[in-house]
Parts: structure tokens; C-alpha cells; sequence
């Protein structure tokens, strides 16, 4: 067992900071009830915050309405919430903080006033060029309301556009001074605006719906709502969504080759049944899973996933091995809602509340468990443990990623490098912590192609970033 005394968390997962989605019906429907679906198809990328902001392009210019608070979808949203968002373009967001306090302030969209109209900004990533970017805004007297990276996006969206001709001009050239992950969406009076940054570290769709556009984190949220994908935004691209059609701004856009997706959307965070630039989610962990059968067989009599994201790797493993897939745990899916957290020390363990064996499953079996990833290594102890208590007979861990040795600046909470388990271990080392009888990852080699040979970011594994990472580790600065 590792000490668990001093860990803040209780989970070793990592989260995603948010999802974004956007929707202008040109036919004039209220927006809102569709665009809460849609953000309960991306409760996943978030679930500390919500809200939505909503305006009528018939109104009068510049009344936004919005809504939005702490907690779930619908813990934030029922019928009394949303009757009065009455409007025919709106955006919202889900989110999980990595960079800004978890508090009310924090929640987006973010709705600004100005000189020229209002804006209204949904913001899935993370900045590195945040702090300098707000000290400079704070020199020319703005004064900010929030302590999160979105409303520097905002402050310089609205201060390009005194000087642009129109919104999505101010859009673009406030992204060239932003640096890092973003995925955008923005309303304008009339206008519904994307923008995903360069690299294209987070995801973002456009979809259809009868005479309505509509921009989304992942292509799910579309198949939620009963809208058809169209197309993704490139990286790099501005799109610009009015009833006269989509106008795309492709100047940011780099050499394919210098794109740099998350690769841990693939892995972990995105919904299995999302397409991300072409490659499904689930193809690419199903492939993950055979790449480990093909790199790191073992004998086994079955394989089994840690539910839900190591799931789809088990059935590719079982798949290429023959050895037969099954299930070995029941999850409790509502443990995240707990009020009481269970601590890592007490009974009530924060794994055993979470997952239990199915011992009639495992007992007296060799068992290959595959695991999506191992972050702080402070819950595969437990998996394995609880697996022999079960009557496994061995117990063969496999991990869907390459071991992470370097943090995330960009809107994932892979933490600093002293608290990741493979920091200074060897995998042998990592084996022995978690009582495991084999341990195995995928290899870094292996990650371009589970993504048909996109170009990726795989920083948290190699050190080696799309683009330059901050020279210290600036998240969370805000709050000090
Ligand atoms: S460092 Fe890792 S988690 Fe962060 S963007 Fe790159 S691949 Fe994703």
C-alpha cells in the first residue's frame, strides 16, 4: 500500500475542465431546453458548474438572459429556471475547474457588457499565457469579476472588437494573443462564433438540426439532441454561424503536422460514442486494448475492464488474445454525489463505495484487469487488492496509456510530477506498490497510432509539448 495520508484525492482520476455548446435556431425556437440536453450529453467534461445564456436576434440588441449555478445539470436547470430563457441563439457550458476556484463566479458562460454590444463565452481548455494577459488588462483598469483564464478571453475579444469591422474579426485576433488550449464558443447579438485553437488540444463539432446550427464539444451531444454532424472545426479555424451560412477563417491554422490533440481525450475523457477528427473514441480504445494483448500478452482465463473507460480496451484485449471478456465489478455511478466524501483511511473506503468484486466472476481465476490509465497509483492497490479478496488467483494489470511522468498545462489536472506514481519508479517498482502479478503499459510508440496517425499531444508522457509549456506551474495562481 502507498501512504495515502496526505493525498487530497480521493479518486485517481484525472478530469476534464469542461464542455462547451452553442445553438442559433434561424427559424426563431427557444433554444434553451435543447441546449440543456445538450449539456447533460456533456455532463462528463464537468460537473462542478453549469449554466446557459440565451438572447433573442429579434429583440432588442444586447439583453442576454442567463442562468446558471453550482452542481449538476439538473440539480442547476428545472422547468422554473429555464421557462424564462427565451431566445433563438444561446450558449452553454459544463464545467470542472483545473485553473480558477470551484465557486459561483466561476461558472460560465460568461456574459460581458461593453461599449459595442454584449458577449456571451463558453471556454473548454487552459491558457499558459493567462497571467501575463490579465496583468496587462489589469494595467489598462479592468477589473475582473472572475478568477478564471474565460474572462481574459472575453475582456480581449471585447477590446479587439472597438477596432474590428465585425465580432468573429475580434474573435480571431484575440486568439492570436491567447496561448494555449481553447475551445470556443461565443454569442454575439446575431452571430454564433467557434474557435478552436491551433493545435486543437479540445474538440469542437458542428452540427444540424432541422433550420438550427449548433457548435458542441463532442459529437455526442449532437445524437442527443437528434442533430446530424457536419463537419469539425479545424484546429486553428474561426467559424461564424448566421442565417446567411457558415463563414470559416482558417489564417491560424498550422501544418497538420504541428496539430497537437489531446490524446487523452481518446483515452479517457471524451464519451465512447463521440467521433474526434475522424476517429471514433471507441475504435481507439478497443485498438489500445489490442495493442496491449499484441505488446504484452499473458496467460489468463479473463479480462476485465475498470469500469466505465477501461471497458472498451478490455473487449479490444479480449478480442486479439481470445481470452474471454467479462465483468468483474458493479460500479455505483452516484458516489461522485456523495455529501459525505469518504476518506481513503476510513471504512467506507472511497474505492470500496465506488466499485465492488463480483466474486463469483473472478474466484479462483487468473484475471487481466485494464485499467484506462494510473495517475497517482492511489486507487490500483485497492482494485487489485479487492480482486484476491474476491478469490482472484492472479491478478495482471495493463494500462490503456503510457505511464505519466510530466503535468498537463492544458485544462487536465495531471498533477505535478512528485504525485505521479511513475515518477522515479520503474514499472517493475510501480508493480510491486500495487501487488499487482504483472503490470504492463502501452507504449508511447503505439498512441499516434490509435488515433490513425493524427497528429497528437502527448506531453504528460514525454516531456515534449506542442507548444512551449509554461516555465513554472502556474495553475491555480489566481487564488493566492
Ligand atoms: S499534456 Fe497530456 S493531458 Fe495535457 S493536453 Fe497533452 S496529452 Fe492531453
Amino acid at each position: 500500500m502507498i501512504d495515502n495520508e496526505n493525498m487530497n484525492h480521493i479518486s485517481d482520476e484525472l478530469h476534464e475542465e469542461c464542455g462547451v455548446f452553442g445553438m442559433y435556431d434561424f427559424d426563431g425556437g427557444d433554444v434553451a431546453s435543447t441546449i440543456y440536453y445538450g449539456l447533460f450529453a456533456l455532463q462528463h467534461r464537468g460537473q462542478e458548474s453549469c449554466g446557459i445564456a440565451v438572447s433573442d436576434t429579434m429583440g432588442p440588441k444586447g439583453k442576454v438572459l442567463s442562468h446558471k449555478g453550482m452542481g449538476l445539470v439538473n440539480e442547476v436547470f428545472d422547468k422554473k429556471a429555464l421557462a424564462p430563457l427565451k431566445g433563438d441563439i444561446g450558449v452553454g457550458h459544463v464545467r470542472y475547474s483545473t485553473a480558477g476556484a470551484s465557486t459561483r463566479e466561476n461558472a460560465q458562460p460568461l456574459v460581458l457588457n461593453y461599449v459595442k454590444g454584449t458577449l456571451a463565452l463558453a471556454h473548454n481548455g487552459n491558457l499558459i499565457n493567462a497571467l501575463e494577459l490579465r496583468d496587462e488588462l489589469s494595467l489598462t483598469g479592468a477589473i475582473f469579476q472572475t478568477t478564471i483564464d474565460s474572462e481574459v478571453i472575453a475582456y480581449h475579444i471585447a477590446r479587439e472588437r472597438l477596432h474590428s469591422a465585425t465580432v468573429e474579426e475580434a474573435v480571431g485576433r484575440a486568439c492570436r494573443k491567447i496561448k494555449g488550449a481553447y475551445a470556443l464558443v461565443v454569442m454575439s447579438p446575431r452571430k454564433l462564433i467557434g474557435a478552436r485553437d491551433p493545435y486543437g488540444f479540445k474538440p469542437l463539432v458542428i452540427g444540424k438540426r432541422d433550420n438550427a446550427y449548433i457548435l458542441a464539444s463532442e459529437s455526442c451531444a449532437l445524437d442527443t439532441i437528434g442533430a446530424s454532424f457536419v463537419r469539425d472545426v479545424l484546429p486553428g479555424e474561426v467559424v461564424t454561424i448566421t442565417p446567411q451560412g457558415i463563414e470559416s477563417d482558417t489564417s491560424m491554422c498550422l501544418q497538420k503536422e504541428q496539430e497537437g490533440r489531446c490524446i487523452f481525450e481518446y483515452i479517457y475523457f471524451a464519451r465512447p460514442d463521440s467521433q474526434i477528427d475522424g476517429v471514433s473514441v471507441y475504435e481507439s480504445r478497443i485498438k489500445a486494448g489490442r495493442f496491449l494483448a499484441q505488446d504484452s500478452p499473458v496467460d489468463a482465463d479473463i479480462v476485465v475492464g475498470v469500469p466505465e473507460s477501461g471497458n472498451a480496451a478490455a473487449m479490444g484485449y479480449a478480442m486479439e488474445s481470445g481470452i474471454p471478456y467479462g465483468t468483474a465489478f458493479v460500479k455505483n455511478t452516484y458516489v461522485g454525489r456523495t455529501f459525505i466524501k469518504p476518506q481513503q483511511t476510513a471504512r467506507e473506503n472511497s474505492v470500496r463505495v465506488k466499485l465492488n468484486a463480483l466474486k463469483n466472476a473472478v474466484k479462483g481465476k487468473r484475471v487481466i484487469i485494464i485499467d484506462d490509465s494510473i495517475v497517482r497509483g492511489t486507487t490500483s492497490d485497492q482494485i487489485v487488492c479487492m480482486l484476491k479478496k474476491a478469490g482472484a488467483k492472479e491478478v495482471h494489470v495493463r494500462v490503456a496509456c503510457p505511464p505519466f511522468l510530466w503535468p498537463c498545462y492544458f485544462g487536465t489536472d495531471v498533477p505535478a510530477r512528485e504525485q505521479l506514481i511513475a515518477y522515479n519508479r520503474s514499472v517493475e517498482e510501480i508493480r510491486q506498490v500495487i501487488g499487482a502479478d504483472s503490470l504492463a503499459y502501452l507504449r508511447v510508440e503505439r498512441l499516434e497510432e490509435l488515433v490513425n496517425g493524427l497528429s497528437i499531444c502527448k506531453g504528460c508522457f514525454t516531456g515534449k509539448y506542442p507548444l512551449e509549456p509554461p516555465k513554472e506551474d502556474i495553475r491555480g495562481e489566481y487564488e493566492k
